[in-house]
């Protein structure tokens, strides 16, 4: 049986950068359902936030600023210790990455360059022109082949096995071979990424389904603060492909169908720099107000932006408007719109990245600290996976150096994996049902309906009702055809069961929440209520349903305040 003392699964920056701090005398291997370089990290463009203080107007920045965005930021949601130790480590976090071979844009006296983002008071953002997560994916990948990292792509894990109460390896679908099989380690980290395409607009890569969260959820451990999900303001229209929030820290405007820049009347400083929530809710409104375009987009105009900063700055999303709009930024506004981009909320870890189960950490977008709470500052996760990824690989380390050898769990996991593909087999062996992409589309349907940008307690009650009927059908499913290896319909029905789960849990957690905070907009409830709602919620699956309870809030130093921008 495969054996390892640490299995990291996920291979984007959370999963690389873990692999990379854990024991180097340990086992370890990662495993991706892609290979990691194609984890969706790869996609991120804007940058990565740390208060180097490089600009001329950033020379006053401190880390401690940096905090109190963040904090400002989740609406007082996030644990004030955990975002403050997030951006103390980012200063060094950024030179050790320099120093591994990151090619960061410079600014013209050669120091790493910085660029505004929404909600940070200074220029924060070090960035690769609009590439920066390729560019830190690709060396981190490199590090991992320098040091021989075992990685296992094209493996999907579908379950956590967990024995007496300790996580002790997972069982895994091997695309290649089309085998299910267990595989055995002392120690699991999950740096499995979000859950984008729950919604049907989304910036999301395919893969990005969440199936990780949905599998710690079925191990016993609690998802936190599922109901804030991120809905990004600038997509592409129609494909929703992600416009950096970039293009609007290098001066890009937003403007409504009677040229006027609406932002004005939402957050008349802050401008197309608000945080995200309240600038995807401003260009929602304008739209529904018929201030858009076609009922649908408003435009972000770069024009006077002018090619040569264009081309310097923001190469890749002139070639994505060139390629998917069929339009040139350069002389044409482009048509944007919001579209789910992030998931606040996830498995519930502490600041060690430990969780609730013996044995099992997580880290990155997959796992909930919280340093975003109810709403992610751009520029934020890039950062929280590579502190958070550090982090779950020493104390992985230092739980595996401190266990004694125990051997004689084979049976055990061999009989999970057995169990697993027994539910393969099911699926294949009825003749009629309903197929994964049409449960799917009825599950994104209903989200995006029902638990998108502005949310009320009627549809929200609704969604909950719809999303239990789309589960009785998912006991239905079936697959036509036996091929066993590469199987899609495999992958896609066995990610579908969980996304059923985390679809209840943040609808659920929602229909509570009875306030409006960060990316959480209850129209019946439209004020913030800190003397009811300052608390994370927390989902737990008892007895084969979703009980929920709640924590309070860690605050340090800094008292919620009215966000204004
Ligand atoms: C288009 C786009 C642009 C972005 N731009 C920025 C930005 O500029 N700055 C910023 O801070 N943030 C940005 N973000 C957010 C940020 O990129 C992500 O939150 C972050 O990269 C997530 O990293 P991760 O390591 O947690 O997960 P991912 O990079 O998503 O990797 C997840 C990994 O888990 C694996 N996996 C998942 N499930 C399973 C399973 N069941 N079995 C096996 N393997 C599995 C996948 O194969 C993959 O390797 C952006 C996001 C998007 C979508």
């Amino acid at each position: 049986m495969i054996t390892h003392d640490i299995l990291v699964v996920g291979g984007g920056l959370a999963g690389l950068s873990a692999a990379l701090t854990a024991d180097p005398h340990l086992s370890l291997a990662i495993i991706s359902r892609v290979h990691p370089l194609r984890s969706h990290s790869v996609a991120a463009q804007g940058g990565i936030n740390a208060a180097l203080g490089n600009s001329q107007e950033g020379r006053d920045d401190n880390w401690e600023k940096h905090a109190f965005d963040t904090i400002k930021g989740s609406d007082y949601l996030a644990d004030q210790a955990a975002a403050e130790l997030m951006c103390r480590e980012a200063v060094p976090t950024i030179y050790e990455m320099e120093h591994l071979g990151v090619p960061f844009s410079r600014s013209p006296v050669g120091l790493i360059a910085q660029r505004p983002f929404g909600g940070a008071g200074f220029p924060r953002t070090c960035f690769a022109a609009d590439r920066t997560g390729l560019v830190i994916a690709h060396t981190l990948y490199e590090q991992a082949i320098k040091r021989q990292v075992k990685v296992y792509d094209e493996a999907l894990v579908t379950k956590l096995v967990v024995e007496n109460g300790r996580c002790v390896g997972v069982v895994i679908y091997d695309l290649a071979t089309g085998q299910v099989l267990p595989m055995r380690a002392r120690a699991v980290i999950f740096a499995t990424g979000g859950y984008g395409r729950v919604y049907l607009r989304t910036t999301n890569a395919y893969i990005n389904h969440g199936s990780g969260i949905g599998i710690a959820y079925r191990a016993g451990v609690a998802l936190k603060d599922m109901e804030f999900v991120q809905f990004h303001p600038t997509s592409i229209y129609p494909k929703n492909i992600l416009i950096t929030e970039g293009a609007r820290g290098e001066g890009g405007y937003l403007v409504n169908n009677k040229g006027y820049r609406f932002m004005a009347d939402y957050a008349p400083s802050a401008m197309e720099l608000a945080p995200r929530d309240i600038v995807a809710r401003s260009i929602q409104t304008e739209v529904d107000k018929g201030r858009g375009f076609e009922d649908e987009y408003v435009h972000l105009d770069l024009r006077h932006l002018g090619q040569k900063k264009i081309d310097k700055r923001l190469p890749s999303v002139r070639e994505i408007c060139l390629k998917f709009g069929g339009i040139d930024p350069v002389e044409t506004p482009i048509p944007i719109q919001p579209a789910q981009h992030y998931s606040m909320g996830g498995i519930d870890v502490d600041v060690r990245c430990v969780s609730s189960l013996a044995g099992f950490y997580a880290a990155g977008e997959c796992a909930c600290v919280s340093v975003h709470g109810a709403n992610r500052l751009g520029g934020n996760s890039l950062l929280d996976t590579v502190v958070f990824g550090k982090i779950a690989g020493q104390e992985a380390s230092n739980f595996v150096n401190g266990l004694e050898l125990k051997d004689g769990n084979e049976k055990f996991l061999l009989d999970e994996a057995v169990a697993e593909k027994a539910k393969v087999d099911t699926w294949l062996s009825r003749s009629g049902g309903k197929m994964a992409h049409h449960l799917l589309n009825d599950l994104k349907v209903v989200m995006s309906e029902k638990a998108g940008i502005f949310r009320t307690k009627k549809e929200l009650a609704e969604a909950l009702e719809a999303i239990r009927e789309i589960r009785d059908d998912y006991g239905r499913a079936f697959i036509s055809g036996q091929c066993l290896r590469y199987s899609q319909a495999i992958v896609n029905l066995v990610e579908f069961g969980y996304m059923v789960d985390l679809t209840e849990v943040i609808t659920l957690g929602a229909l509570l929440r009875e306030e409006t905070r960060g990316s959480h907009y209850r129209l019946d409830f439209p004020k913030r209520d800190d003397a009811g709602w300052l608390k994370h919620t927390l989902v737990s699956l008892k007895d084969g349903k979703p009980e929920v309870a709640y924590r309070d809030v860690q605050i340090t130093k800094y008292q919620p305040q009215e966000r204004k921008y």
